[in-house]
C-alpha cells in the first residue's frame, strides 16, 4: 500500500463540493485513512507552503488558504501520489483535463479546489502536519 495527503481547499468547502469531491476520490479507488475539518491561521498556512515563500503569489496564497475551512485527508491506494495527481488535474484549471477534480470544481489557479502531495516524502511530512500518529490508520 501507498499513501498520499490531500486537502479540500476553502473555495471548494465553501462552495459545497466536499461530498462530490470525496465521492470522486473514493470512486477512483482511494481509501480514506484519516479526515478532519479545520481552519489554518495565516501563520500555519505560510508554514505549510513554506517552499513557495519567495514566490510572488505567496502572501495571497497564505491569505486564501486561511480564509475558510479546509478538509485535510490521508488517502491510501497503490501508486497513490501519482494516481492522485492525475485525478486532480493541472494546477491551472484552464489546463486541467476533462473529468479531473480541478476541471470540475476549481475557480482559478489559486482557488483550485484541492491539494495533492507531489512525492512520498512530502505526503508523509504533510500528513504529520495535520494528523497525530494515532490517527494515521
Ligand atoms: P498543490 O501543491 O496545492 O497540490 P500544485 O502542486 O498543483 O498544487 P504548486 O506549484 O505546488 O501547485 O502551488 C501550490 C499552490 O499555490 C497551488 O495549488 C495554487 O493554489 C497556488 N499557486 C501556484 N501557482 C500560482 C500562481 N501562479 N498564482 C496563484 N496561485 C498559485
Amino acid at each position: 500500500t501507498n499513501r498520499t495527503f490531500t486537502m479540500i481547499k476553502p473555495d471548494a468547502v465553501e462552495g459545497g463540493h466536499t461530498g462530490a469531491i470525496i465521492r470522486m476520490i473514493e470512486e477512483a479507488g482511494f481509501r480514506i485513512v484519516a479526515i478532519r475539518k479545520t481552519q489554518l491561521t495565516p501563520e500555519r498556512a505560510g508554514q505549510f507552503y513554506a517552499v513557495h515563500r519567495e514566490r510572488p503569489f505567496y502572501n495571497d496564497l497564505r491569505a486564501y488558504m486561511s480564509s475558510g475551512a479546509i478538509i485535510p485527508m490521508i488517502l491510501e491506494k497503490d501508486n497513490a501520489v501519482a494516481d492522485f495527481r492525475k485525478l486532480i488535474g493541472a494546477t491551472n484549471p484552464a489546463q486541467a483535463e476533462e473529468g479531473t477534480i480541478r476541471k470540475l470544481y476549481a475557480r482559478s489557479m489559486e482557488a483550485n479546489a484541492v491539494h495533492g502531495s507531489d512525492s512520498d516524502e512530502n505526503a508523509e511530512i504533510e500528513s504529520n502536519f495535520f494528523f497525530a500518529g494515532t490517527e494515521q490508520y
